[in-house]
This record gives C-alpha cells, sequence and structure tokens, in this order.
C-alpha cells in the first residue's frame, strides 16, 4: 500500500492566511516542507482521505488526475476536511468524463449524507454516497475499511482502520486521546498496524482541550498500540495535521524532535509504503 500526504495542516493552513505569529512568519519564509495546506491524503493513486477546498491545488502540483479516483474516505465534515461543493464539477457541462468513467464513492458517517443528497442527484450517476457505521468492517474496491470513533468536535467523527494485501494503516486524525469504546474493540480486532497516522495539532505541546494530540498524547497512544499487540517497532509511525499555534510546530524545528521520539514528522509530497 502506497501512502502519499497531500496536505498536512490543520483548518487555518500553515503559514496561517491572516496571521504574523513567529511560526508562520518563519514557515513562510522557509517555504518548503514548512508549507502545509489542508488535510488530504492518497492511498495507491485511486482513493482519498479526505476531499478538502485544496483538493484542486493538490491535483495540480502532485499531477494527480482526478478520473483515476475510485474512493474518498471523509474522516468528518469539518470543512478542512470535507468541501462538497467541488464535487459538483464532475456532472457533464462543467466536465467530460469519459463515458464508461467508475465515478467516486464517497464514504462517511452519516453526516455526509445531507450535504451530498443533491450533489449526488445531478451527477449523471458519477458520485455515489455511502455511510457506514463504527466498528464494522466495509468493503472499498479492493479494501476493506473499519471506521472508529474519534474523539474530535463534529457529531459523528470517525478514524480509520485499511487493510489491502496483508498490509494495515491506521489514520487517526482528527482526534484526541482514543475514546474507550474504540480502545475496547481495538484490543480484541486482532489486528496488527504497519502504519499509523496520528494527530499532532499541538507539535510538541500538551494541550488541554481534547479533540486533537500532541507530540506527548502521541507517546501514550503507540504505548497503549504496544501494549496491545497491535503495533511494534516494525510499525511506521507518521504524525500529521499540524497547526501553527503547536509547539515547535515548523517542519525544520519538528522533525528532529519527531525523529529522536521515533516519529516521521509528514511533509507534502511524503510517500509511505507497506
Ligand atoms: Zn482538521
Ligand atoms: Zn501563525
Ligand atoms: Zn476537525
Amino acid at each position: 500500500m502506497k501512502i502519499k500526504f497531500l496536505g498536512t495542516a490543520a483548518a487555518e493552513a500553515f503559514p496561517a492566511m491572516f496571521c504574523d505569529c513567529e511560526q508562520c512568519v518563519k514557515a513562510r519564509k522557509l517555504g518548503g516542507k514548512n508549507i502545509r495546506t489542508r488535510s488530504q491524503t492518497l492511498i495507491d493513486d485511486e482513493l482519498f482521505i479526505d476531499y478538502p477546498s485544496d483538493t484542486y491545488y493538490h491535483i495540480i502540483k502532485h499531477k494527480i488526475n482526478l478520473l483515476d479516483i475510485k474512493s474518498v474516505l471523509i474522516t468528518h465534515i469539518h470543512d478542512d476536511h470535507f468541501y462538497p461543493n467541488d464535487l459538483n464539477w464532475m456532472a457533464r457541462g462543467f466536465s467530460c468524463p469519459p463515458s464508461d468513467w467508475h465515478g467516486i464513492t464517497v464514504y462517511g458517517s452519516r453526516d455526509i449524507e445531507q450535504p451530498l443528497a443533491d450533489i449526488a442527484a445531478n451527477s449523471q450517476g458519477y458520485l455515489r454516497c455511502e455511510s457506514n457505521p463504527v466498528f464494522k468492517p466495509f468493503k472499498v474496491g479492493d479494501y476493506v475499511v473499519t471506521a472508529l470513533k474519534a474523539t474530535h468536535g463534529t457529531e459523528n467523527p470517525y478514524i480509520y482502520v485499511i487493510e489491502k494485501e496483508n498490509k494495515t494503516l491506521f489514520y487517526a486524525q482528527d482526534t484526541g486521546l482514543l475514546p474507550e469504546e474504540t480502545w475496547e474493540y481495538l484490543k480484541d480486532s486482532g489486528f496488527y498496524f504497519d502504519a499509523v497516522v496520528m494527530d499532532c495539532t499541538a507539535g510538541t505541546t500538551d494541550i488541554a482541550y481534547s479533540a486533537h494530540m500532541g507530540l506527548p498524547r502521541n507517546i501514550k497512544t503507540r504505548d497503549m498500540l504496544f501494549e496491545y499487540g497491535l503495533a511494534d517497532e516494525n510499525t511506521k509511525f507518521i504524525l500529521n495535521h499540524f497547526s501553527h499555534n503547536g509547539g515547535d510546530a515548523v517542519y525544520d524545528d519538528f522533525s528532529p524532535i519527531a525523529e529522536k521520539n521515533g516519529f516521521i514528522a509528514s511533509f507534502e509530497g511524503l510517500k509511505i509504503e507497506i
């Protein structure tokens, strides 16, 4: 399974749009890996995790053909992860997809149903929407996906376990420390994670609010994954979803700290293969 990071920031992007803080000034000056857009990850050139307004920028920058994308998993409906308006443009009149195009199926919690209803109805069948409950594996093409409950500020926030050909990715953002129900499910799941992507909105700091993580919570979560046999020293741990409000958040500052603690700091264009 190939995992490519396209958008790695929190909602306001990094540098943030209207921000003159020390971290944003530094990120603007350094450029490169220090520039972060809204959250999106590509799996095997065919599956997106999340669909933010920066999708258009991502497909241009990384030379992705949207007609190759078969499925989108939505973690939650905050608009840095879910910008349904841009799915209107797949309909004829706005675009000319080939007549035999497979279209795109968007998967998520029931929160995506209402925002996608009209868009799907007007898409000439190209856009399909499928909601699934937590803790019940479902098929997405060649993948088996299980949605788990996250700790986040929307009604039904999901994190995902994605399995294909004996490889398993645990994609855990946006979330704070995982809820008890999710640990209960994971403990008896028999999963072994080859890679874990974790929320690191707070950078090196331990934040007071519950909806995100920083390095101390990442370490605590990794310890628990180890304890339950869900991961081990061969698992790749990637930290993602950075905010300028986090400690040492600029990539050039954070990356060596992450490495010292056994984590990989994401950047846009990072490819991980499991
Ligand atoms: Zn977010
Ligand atoms: Zn800032
Ligand atoms: Zn969010």
